[in-house]
């Protein structure tokens, strides 16, 4: 399924409705068409601003709930970003479209498997896939510029939080997976972290291992 201009005049509606102002996030958000993620029953609620069931029992994000993650990771051209919870792709691509290089991990080798052949089909080639236990991070890759998170832990993993470069940025749900979570925002500095609270959020929860 493709979007028409006035599914996308739509998408972009509510996502600025919803607090995601960013011209750059809504520039990224404009050129990745939803639709090219979802398969099967939920085809036609692609543009609903909706979490829905992915393969492997996991899920795609709402739209403005991502919106409103990539513009408080406030990713430059020339970042190294890292997203632990590759799922749909659908987050990394965006940030494709925003940073120099995104390593993307997940659990799922089947979740990788499928993003790696979409963000090829779709032209994509600064992401790099990795099937792994996300929490751990890439330590052969740090120090990152920007992480983000799309499955909640309980607090900032620990190794993420030193493949942080100074000055990066954070960007994750955090608290009890079936709870309600709050989405933070951790920047690192000479000084240490400063954390900043953005809103309230249901992620899946971050899960140790392979799936
Ligand atoms: N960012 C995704 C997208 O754009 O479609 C949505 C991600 S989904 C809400 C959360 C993902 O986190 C799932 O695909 C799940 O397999 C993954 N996940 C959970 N724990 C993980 C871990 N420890 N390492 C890597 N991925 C993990």
């Amino acid at each position: 399924m493709s979007w028409n201009s006035e599914q996308k005049m739509q998408f972009l509606f509510t996502l600025r409705s919803k607090g995601v102002t960013d011209p750059r996030t809504l520039g990224a958000m404009e050129k990745v068409d939803r639709g090219q993620f979802v398969r099967g029953h939920f085809e036609d609620r692609a543009y609903d601003d909706m979490p829905l069931p992915i393969s492997s029992g996991q899920t795609i994000s709402q739209p403005s709930i991502v919106g409103l993650m990539t513009q408080a990771l406030n990713v430059q051209p020339r970042d190294k970003v890292l997203e632990v919870g590759t799922g749909s792709g659908y987050q990394a691509s965006i940030l494709s479209h925003l940073a120099r290089r995104v390593y993307t991990v997940d659990r799922h080798r089947r979740l990788t498997r499928e993003s790696e052949a979409l963000f090829s089909r779709m032209d994509l080639h600064n992401i790099t896939v990795i099937t792994g236990d996300g929490s751990f991070g890439l330590p052969d890759q740090a120090p990152f510029d920007r992480i983000i998170l799309t499955a909640a832990a309980e607090d900032p993993p620990g190794p993420l939080l030193e493949q942080l470069k100074i000055g990066g940025i954070m960007v994750l749900p955090v608290g009890q997976s079936d709870t309600v979570q709050n989405l933070i925002k951790v920047t690192k500095t000479e000084a240490g972290l400063d954390y900043e609270e953005l809103c309230n959020v249901r992620f899946v929860p971050l899960i140790e291992g392979l799936g």
